[in-house]
């Protein structure tokens, strides 16, 4: 391997740059030239290829987004592209692609693996929705992004005495909602993984709250759940509470990333590039258990992970 390439897939998370650093300027350390394919599979099939060097990557460890683009491409999807993108990587002189995103971008990896380009993908999403790693490269900072808005909302829900619901994202996994209900004090907390949508027992959880004297209700709702500004209104209607929905959105994607994500994702990035130099293809990169591992993409993307029942069961207990 003497030319690498680094991507980047999907949805964008802050920590991102800190991997692309790391891939950068691992790579040249070990003597390999190193290209940078702008907004992901897409610019690979536009042919949006720069050269980098280790000054192309100064500067970034701090900003959130993508230095260079993300995008979804359809067209990837579809063996015909794959091979498109293949033969590019060939012109170019790259034999191995360092990709960061979440599982659909795997896919594309895998299809370029099996065409001849070594492929090793790295966890960026902050939902942390990967089953192969119990961190994912921006959750960290998308969660404290989202504990200190939350914090906020408390202070004028408190002052107001309302109900307010939060919407925090997460696709259709509650991670990000699991964390902020126990780092912000949630009165009660949604999860697609876990709500039985039953709004009365929420309804009789304010009702009891408000008689032993709590001033606010926090409801933190799941972006899988959604629906949150409807059920402001019908918890209004049946409490006589005066109920308001906010919905973070995008905010919890941008911004600084926390340190834990600069430097984990500095690992991952360090790691890619180090395994493929060893001979590995078609793996992706995840932690547990205090170490950087890495799997057979299929493998990893046969497995499955799901909330933890005593986490949960703790949030319910500190909620009292
Ligand atoms: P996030 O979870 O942040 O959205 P993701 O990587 O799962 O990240 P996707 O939109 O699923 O996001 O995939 C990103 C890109 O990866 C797609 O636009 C496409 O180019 C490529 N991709 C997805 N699925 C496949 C597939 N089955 N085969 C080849 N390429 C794929």
């Amino acid at each position: 391997i003497k030319t690498i390439g680094v991507l980047t897939s999907g949805g964008d998370a802050p920590g991102m740059n800190a991997a692309i650093r790391a891939v950068v300027r691992t790579a040249i350390a070990r003597g390999l030239k190193v290209k940078g394919i702008k907004k992901g599979y897409q610019g690979l099939l536009n042919e949006e290829i720069v050269d980098m060097e280790a000054k192309d990557v100064s500067d970034i460890i701090q900003r959130g987004g993508t230095i260079l683009g993300t995008a979804r491409c359809l067209e990837f999807k579809e063996a015909e592209g794959q091979k498109k993108g293949a033969e590019i990587c060939k012109k170019h002189g790259i034999d191995g692609i360092v990709v960061i995103g979440g599982d659909g971008s795997y896919r594309g990896a895998q299809a370029l693996s099996r065409l001849g380009i070594n492929t090793i993908g790295l966890p960026g999403t902050i939902d942390l929705d990967i089953a192969c790693t119990e961190y994912t490269i921006g959750f960290d900072t998308a969660v404290n992004t989202a504990m200190q808005a939350i914090d906020k909302v408390k202070d004028t829900s408190s002052s107001h005495e309302r109900c307010s619901i939060i919407e925090v994202m997460g696709r259709n996994a509650g991670y990000i909602a699991l964390w902020c209900g126990i780092a912000n004090g949630a009165e009660d907390i949604l999860l697609p993984e876990k709500y039985d949508y039953n709004e009365q027992n929420i309804i009789n959880n304010i009702i009891t709250n408000r008689k032993h004297g709590k001033t606010h209700h926090i409801i933190i709702n799941a972006e899988g759940i959604g629906h949150s500004t409807s059920m402001a209104r019908r918890i209004e209607a049946a409490t006589g509470i005066e109920t308001r929905a906010t919905i973070l959105g995008y905010m919890q994607r941008g911004g600084s990333p926390t340190a834990k994500d600069r430097y984990y994702a500095s690992i991952m990035g360090a790691y890619a590039v180090d395994i493929m130099l060893e001979g590995k293809t078609n793996r992706v990169v995840g932690y547990q258990h205090g170490e950087f591992i890495d799997f057979d993409i299929e493998d990893a993307l046969q497995m499955e992970k799901g909330i933890n029942d005593y986490q949960f069961e703790v949030s319910h207990l500190l909620s009292i």
